[in-house]
């Protein structure tokens, strides 16, 4: 295969990993650009939009995860990018000002340090050899030694490891060669405390993906989760990925489960995607988050109106005087509505809701929670 059959092959297996993308509609975070499946158009972790050339480096893997079509005793077609092969093409891309930065994974080729120096070659070429100063998401593979890994941040400006599942019981059903603690969590636990306030790579962004549905974890356990990884090892982004039925191995959770809607796994990333934004960008703690008896987010309902209609005492808001905090609890007033809202109030006084410019149904929900006396 030449260059651009490979790039075809692994850029379309890459499609899983949505680690430097984002969004919360169902195919909004899954988009590809119109001339190469590899141009790749994202939002960052620290804001903002680029293109990315994204692909794997190779998808020749020796791993056995169920949950994922490349592992090693499936029929997929397999090819290997070499380092200079990638470092090359990109740079092409990025004189042509097709691309912006470079994301980076891999399957595992042989073991978890050799594929490392593959990934972390293409970063050297780049850096060193074409003088590339942008954007390079590197993608950490389970099982890294801590030199790799401390390469890697060297040569990055973001890297992610992605954590699958809430812990070791639930990850055991999906792969027996990955060891949870010793692959996933040393490593997560190393780049947090590497990229750490005032420590050398507090520059670099870390971020990680959970495979939701696929095993039997509960949303509960996810969130406790997201919470760590937020306040306590200070990852920049979280991010979901529904389990698609028909991709794993006939004996995992995600596959034997019987569901009446196949939206369902979609429906709980979503949910799982609006948590993520009430704890990043509305302040919402762990008891703020509600759950069902299963230990589940309710599908049918958005968790900041479930929050609202649970906590009557708190409303109305009174609109002309209290504070960011409050106000971001109403349902249908996001960040930068309440930004609007107060810049408004220096002005004068906000005599009817109106004056948001917020309409449809939207304006009919605030409505409901605030009064502007
Ligand atoms: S390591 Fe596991 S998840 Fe990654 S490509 Fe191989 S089988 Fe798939």
């Amino acid at each position: 295969m030449d260059t651009i059959e490979k790039l075809k092959v692994l850029s379309e297996d890459s499609r899983y990993d949505l680690a430097c993308a984002c969004g919360t509609h169902r195919d909004e975070h899954r988009k590809r650009g119109p001339e190469g499946r590899w141009l790749y158009p994202v939002s960052l972790p620290q804001g903002g939009y680029t293109v990315l050339l994204k692909t794997l480096l190779s998808n020749a893997c020796h791993n056995d995860c169920r949950y994922c079509p490349l592992r090693s005793d499936t029929d997929v077609r397999r090819c290997t990018l070499m380092p200079e092969e990638v470092a090359r093409t990109f740079m092409e891309y990025q004189k042509r000002r097709k691309v912006f930065g470079l994301f980076l994974s891999s399957a595992v080729i042989d073991n978890a340090d050799y594929t490392m120096d593959k990934i972390n070659t293409v970063a050297r070429l780049l850096r060193y050899k074409h003088n590339f100063r942008g954007y390079i998401h590197l993608k950490i593979i389970p099982g890294a030694s801590d030199e790799a890994i401390e390469e890697a941040l060297s040569l990055s400006t973001a890297v992610s490891l992605n954590i699958e599942t809430p812990g070791k019981k639930h990850f055991g059903l999906l792969s027996g060669k990955k060891d949870f603690d010793k692959d996933i969590l040393r490593p997560i636990k190393l780049m947090g405390k590497l990229t750490g306030k005032g420590m050398r790579f507090s520059k670099v962004k870390c971020t990680t993906q959970f495979i939701v549905g696929a095993s039997d974890e509960t949303d509960s356990e996810i969130v406790q989760y997201m919470f760590g990884l937020y306040k306590k090892l200070n990852f920049k982004r979280v991010y979901f990925s529904a389990y698609q039925k028909g991709l794993g191995h006939p004996d995992i959770p995600g596959e034997r489960q019987f569901l009446a809607n196949p939206d369902e796994p979609f429906m709980r990333e979503h949910r799982l995607y609006q948590v993520d934004f009430l704890i990043r960008k509305y302040g919402f703690n762990s008891d703020d988050i509600l759950l069902d008896k299963t230990g589940n987010l309710r599908l049918d309902k958005d968790p900041k109106e479930l929050w609202a209609e649970s906590h009557p005492e708190f409303f109305p808001v009174r609109i002309n005087i209290s504070d960011k905090e409050t106000l971001l609890r109403v349902p249908g007033l996001g960040p930068e509505t309440v930004k609007k809202l107060i810049d408004i109030r220096r002005e004068k006084k906000i005599t009817c809701i109106e004056d948001l410019r917020v309409k449809g149904r939207r304006l009919e929900k605030i409505k409901s929670y605030v009064i502007c006396e």
